[in-house]
């Protein structure tokens, strides 16, 4: 078994959360504008018996709402694109992967950012890695960035390796 190189990683695995550091720390401000909005409101509410000046703090209690909700809001929606545009990538590297799936035009979307992934003169080789319970081909999404050593079918047998369900199934 000789060591192979190890693939770029991907950004849907390289990356911890859905989120940029912006994006959380724009919707967290918005979040915490709404929220120190309504708490003002509360207590501004919290001093007038009278309906009629409450009114006012009821006014400010909405609008607060308001920007809390733009603030989560946004926070989901930027979890929920990243999140989509992840499972689009996989798939795209799937396709590569297994060459079964017809490609249906649309480019894979760091496909130039990511050679390693696309290369066929290798997609038949299998690999696994020291502490793995299964063998995949090189391209195999699952085993990107991750120490891995070419093996051969014998080899894999002889290690009770089940086959990869992603890549070789
Ligand atoms: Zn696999």
């Amino acid at each position: 078994m000789t060591e192979v190189a190890v693939p770029a990683v991907p950004r849907y695995l390289a990356q911890e959360t859905p989120w940029r550091k912006a994006d959380s720390l724009l919707s967290s401000a918005v979040t915490l504008v709404g929220l120190v909005g309504v708490g003002i409101a509360w207590v501004g509410v919290s001093g007038e018996a009278d309906f009629d000046n409450q009114q006012s703090w009821l006014m400010v209690a909405i609008g607060a709402g308001v920007i809390l909700g733009l603030g989560m809001s946004w926070w989901l929606l930027v979890g929920f694109r990243e999140v989509r545009r992840a499972q689009r990538e996989f798939v795209a590297d799937l396709r590569l992967t297994r060459k079964l799936l017809p490609t249906t035009g649309e480019p894979a979307l760091s496909r130039a950012a990511r050679p390693a992934a696309v290369a066929p003169a290798h997609s038949d080789d299998l690999v696994t890695g020291e502490r793995m319970t299964l063998v995949h081909r090189s391209t195999c999404p699952m085993v990107a960035g991750k120490p891995i050593v070419n093996l051969d079918r014998a080899q894999a047998a002889a290690r009770r390796l089940d086959e990869c369900k992603v890549c070789l199934q």
